[in-house]
């Protein structure tokens, strides 16, 4: 018995699935230096462009100054320092819940949040276009998993009836690599009806949606009773690094005694959440960043019509560019690449086999002649991947 690995690496590479690292040389930004050469990008994260703020930055290296580099223990040893216990009171605030767990990564507040509500003889129900880091934490919780239709109330509803135990509904609020937003009111009252609680990672929410950046649950007007827990990252809008889970007292305190991947893990640099003070100040009052990326959207989404690109239904920064075949995914970032563009082609297994595409990204500091550049480099390329199909 071996390890055949290169086997497996060359049918990756067969399948047009192998995936590569492009090298950055330069912060975030519309304008990155990737592989040596300048390119505009359109696939970060970093929505409101808070990433690379100059009083972000400052804010870290005054908080290493005073607080030093790393974290030194779990939050429940000697980790959990002034910094962090500020951040999370500024973030039930900001969410307008009794409570906030601050995290080190998105990944692991899922983790946490479903292994320490759900276990066996319960029952967790996922959006099939969950995020891996639900669908992870669903299978590693024991509970009964069951995934129902995309964004599917009706669909959900036949599982709630079959659900046995303690039972957790999941769902991205802003999903990942389509950008629609989840039908919230009608998901949260299926789950009411049945006792279930709801849970919504809204990893792409918090910053770009809502009046004040509240993400979707703003944008729908839903409270704790409707949404009982509720997450969100801070490497994406926020340009920082980190996640929450924001909720009621007892929630927390249960994550406090019982979520493993909050106990056993270093808390973050108390540097970085001296950042992400910083950046939810911004990210809460500087409205211009929301406006401007909407009048971003609504522009790509009118050119992109003319020129019969296919879109998903999608009102938020992730706007991504069906292709269906991988090769062809990949020959259109190519094709890009070579006009000094640079947006990510994604491909199965992220998303569902056949569904390859380009996953364009807004940044509220890309100027409207940068997203006339890559209107304009779409018109060119599309019909040349298109036409083939
Ligand atoms: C990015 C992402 C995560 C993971 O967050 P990290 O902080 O990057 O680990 C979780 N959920 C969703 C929906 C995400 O998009």
């Amino acid at each position: 018995m071996t390890f055949d690995l290169s086997a497996r690496l060359a049918e990756r590479r067969a399948a047009h699935l192998f995936r590569q690292r492009p090298l950055l040389q330069s912060p975030q930004g519309p304008l990155v230096q990737v592989d040596g050469r300048e390119l505009l990008a359109f696939c970060s994260n970093d929505y409101l462009g808070l990433a690379s703020h100059p009083e972000v930055i400052r804010a870290m290296q005054q908080g290493a100054e005073k607080w030093g580099v790393g974290g030194g223990a779990s939050h429940l040893v000697i980790g959990h320092s002034g910094p962090h216990h500020e951040l999370e009171e500024a973030l039930a605030a900001f969410t307008g819940r009794p409570r906030a767990l601050l995290f080190s990564t998105g990944y692991m507040a899922n983790l946490a949040a479903v292994t320490a509500l759900v276990s066996q003889g319960d029952t967790v129900l996922e959006d099939r276009l969950n995020h891996a880091s639900l669908l992870d934490a669903g299978l590693l919780s024991g509970a009964r998993f069951s995934r129902y239709l995309h964004n599917d109330a009706e669909s959900l509803g036949k599982r709630l009836e079959k659900a046995e135990g303690n039972t957790l509904v999941v769902t991205d609020g802003v999903f990942s690599m389509d950008g629609d937003l989840a039908d919230l009111p009608a998901l949260c009252a299926a789950a009411r009806r049945k006792g279930a609680w709801m849970m919504v990672d809204d990893a792409h929410g918090f910053g770009p949606l809502g009046a004040t950046g509240g993400g979707i649950v703003e944008h729908f007007g839903l409270g704790i009773a409707e949404v009982p827990v509720l997450v969100g990252t801070l490497g994406k809008a926020f340009g920082t690094a980190g996640a929450f889970v924001a909720g009621s007292e007892e929630l927390i305190e249960t994550l406090i005694q019982f979520a493993r991947p909050y106990i056993y893990t270093t808390s973050q640099p108390p540097a970085v959440a001296c950042a992400t003070l910083k950046s939810l100040e911004l990210l809460h009052s500087e409205n211009w960043r929301r406006e401007h990326l909407n009048r971003l959207i609504t522009r790509f989404r009118q050119r992109a019509a003319e020129i019969d690109l296919s879109l998903v239904d999608s009102p938020t920064p992730i706007q991504p560019i069906l292709v269906g075949d991988s090769e062809r995914a990949l020959r259109l970032s190519a094709l890009l690449k070579d006009r000094g563009l640079l947006v990510g082609a994604i491909r199965p297994p992220t998303v569902p086999a056949g569904s390859a595409r380009l996953r364009v990204t807004f940044c509220a500091l890309h100027s409207d002649a940068q997203l006339d550049r890559l209107l304009d480099a779409l018109a060119e390329c599309w019909p040349l991947v298109a036409g083939d199909a």
